[in-house]
């Protein structure tokens, strides 16, 4: 089992080969940061940082069980009516992260000759909630609601339970989905119909809720998930739905009944993050203009910049191409991940420029000006 015989050699050879070899590299904190999901800053925000303190004075560090079991506790609930009323549905259940949520959530919907329709760009956790539930899937191109609806055609009555799922904002393409359009054929269709606002939640809409706050949508759709860890700077995951499927979660979403609770701690400043958020809705503002400003310059320098958030993508095609980019840029001071296959699509790889409400103008004029 050494050499070239070696299926994990063979298999690294391959990724090396290709300019696709993954590799943990700690972050250095000199580095300007173009990389991470902190979109407003608030992982370092004194309100997050007072809410852990306190919370694991009170509580202590681990919750010691799976929620099922002991490790439930008040804080929870606490979390879980903000967020339903953060996100305008009857209830919410709190997930362990993002990438649980889906698999556990997808997973439990659609068991039982059940068939999923899912945006060909989406997360890799909701492919693997698709590949989990054991139900067929099909994947309609990317924001094209009229190769939704022939597959729809084609493929609804067959099933009993239907399930259509998108992300609002794109993880590496920065931009929205057609949620109104969407909720129209989900009707047309009698489909249920999940959106994955992991990129939106604490950005869009009045209240930072999400894009489906900003299109008044929460009552057509019927399952809201998002994440804790990006804008709202904790972690965790949350699913905002009917009160009937909470408890169905509760009872059936797997990744949800047996893994242990979230610390209290994180929970607390979950909580603090959502109260920042809705009394500080500039940030949010801040973020976008920011990240209008900066998309702005590098079209009139010519890059090929997509995207309609503050996830700002330069498309590059070629996987060398990207991770030298990036390394010409890391050698200037600043961190900009190159993103390339299987997270996007071959020959799309790309560098992905995370903008935040703490980039100075100053550091996205610079950082623009180098692309002249
Ligand atoms: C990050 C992300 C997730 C996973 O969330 P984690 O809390 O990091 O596990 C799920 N869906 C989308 C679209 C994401 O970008």
């Amino acid at each position: 089992m050494t050499g070239d015989d070696c299926y994990f050699t063979r298999f690294l050879k391959q990724r090396r080969d290709e300019g696709l070899l993954r590799a943990l590299t700690p972050r250095n904190r000199n580095l300007i940061d173009f990389s991470g999901n902190d979109y407003l800053g608030l992982a370092a925000h004194p309100g997050l940082k007072q809410a852990v303190k306190e919370a694991v004075d009170s509580f202590g560090v681990g919750s010691g069980a799976s929620r099922l079991l002991s490790g439930d506790s008040e804080i929870f609930h606490q979390l879980e009516e903000k967020t339903a009323r953060f996100k305008g549905k009857p209830a919410a259940l709190v997930f362990n992260s993002g990438y649980q949520a889906n698999i556990g959530i997808i997973s439990a919907l659609c068991r039982n000759n059940g068939v999923i329709f899912l945006d060909k760009l989406s997360h890799a956790s909701i492919i693997d909630g698709g590949f989990l539930s054991g139900a067929k899937f099909f994947r309609f191109r990317h924001n094209d609601c009229e190769h939704l609806q022939e597959l729809l055609n084609k493929h609804r009555r067959k099933f009993k339970t239907a399930l259509i799922i998108t992300e609002s904002i794109f993880s590496m393409d920065g931009d929205k989905a057609f949620l109104a359009d969407i909720a129209g054929l989900k009707e047309e269709y009698d489909c249920l119909f999940m959106v994955d606002e992991a990129h939106a939640t604490g950005i869009f809409g009045s209240n930072g809720a999400g894009l489906v706050e900003e299109l008044g949508l929460s009552c057509r759709i019927d399952i809201i998930m998002g994440t804790f860890s990006k804008a709202l700077g904790s972690f965790g995951a949350y699913v905002a739905c009917s009160k009937e499927l909470k408890e169905y979660f509760i009872n059936s979403a797997r990744s949800f009944i047996y893994s242990t609770a979230l610390p209290p701690a994180i929970i607390a400043a979950s909580n603090a993050a959502i109260d920042i958020v809705r009394q500080e809705p500039w940030r949010g503002k801040v973020l976008l203009d920011n990240a209008k400003y900066f998309r702005d310059g590098l079209l009139a320098r010519g890059a090929d910049v997509r995207g309609d958030s503050q996830i700002v993508p330069y498309i590059i095609g070629d996987n060398r191409q990207a991770l030298e980019l990036s390394g010409k840029l890391l050698q200037k001071g600043y961190w900009v991940p190159a993103v390339r296959p299987p997270t996007v699509h071959i020959g799309q790889a790309r560098v992905r420029f995370s903008v935040t409400s703490n980039h100075s103008r100053e550091v996205l004029d610079k950082l623009v000006n180098i692309f002249e």
